[in-house]
């Protein structure tokens, strides 16, 4: 087959974009699909519809929330540790390092890394945000928890420099994380490890 037909080039496509997935991958996945039971097609097809339609940011830490609901299971808990406020990268992040099971303070999801090369500055991020939050909040302890990677470690250093005026201890996870990789892929023995060595950046 030289060419395919057009809506089977289309959904190839469409996966090729997806990160992990190589053009043997999206080939793969679309004639599975061509074979599969229509229901599958459609309740895939909803899916990826109810992500974008059915989500939001939670108003206070910008974590993933239902649409109805404005504020995140964790903001709205009462048991969690109000003092300390741990700042990550993705939404993904807060999930790794809630299974870990070995934090209870409250998170900030920055949606991004500082980087000067893909034009990402401060003020593409939810920093802002985060400067109120700090100014409206008796935080004790801010833990930086960006990527240990070159724009997570940059995006940290920055957060210090300007965080380092308030009365805050401000820590960033213990080395032992891989260098250059993600939070989410670290395992959980190895990131409850992080967390609990935490060091004081000052
Ligand atoms: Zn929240």
């Amino acid at each position: 087959m030289r060419t395919l037909p057009e809506p089977v080039q289309r959904l190839v496509d469409a996966f090729s974009r997806l990160p992990g997935i190589g053009p043997k991958t999206a080939s793969r996945l679309t004639f599975y699909l061509l074979r599969a039971p229509e229901e599958l097609s459609k309740n895939l097809s909803e899916a990826l519809i109810g992500i974008k339609q059915d989500t939001g940011l939670c108003e206070i830490c910008f974590n993933i929330t239902n649409k109805d609901t404005k504020i995140c299971e964790i903001c709205a808990s009462e048991q969690r540790d109000r003092s300390t406020l741990c700042i990550v990268e993705e939404p993904l992040d807060v999930l790794a390092i809630e299974k870990t099971a070995g934090y209870n303070g409250l998170y900030h999801v920055l949606h991004g890394v500082l980087s000067p090369i893909e034009g990402i500055g401060p003020e593409d991020l939810k920093i802002k945000e985060l400067y109120e939050r700090l100014k409206k909040n008796d935080f004790k302890e801010i833990i930086l928890a960006t990527n240990p990677s070159m724009e997570g470690d940059a995006t940290a250093m920055y957060l210090h420099e300007r965080l380092s005026g308030l009365d805050l201890r401000i820590t960033r996870l213990a080395l032992g994380l891989p260098v250059g990789g993600d939070l989410e892929y670290a395992d959980q023995n190895t990131l409850l490890r992080a967390l609990a060595g935490r060091q004081n950046l000052d």
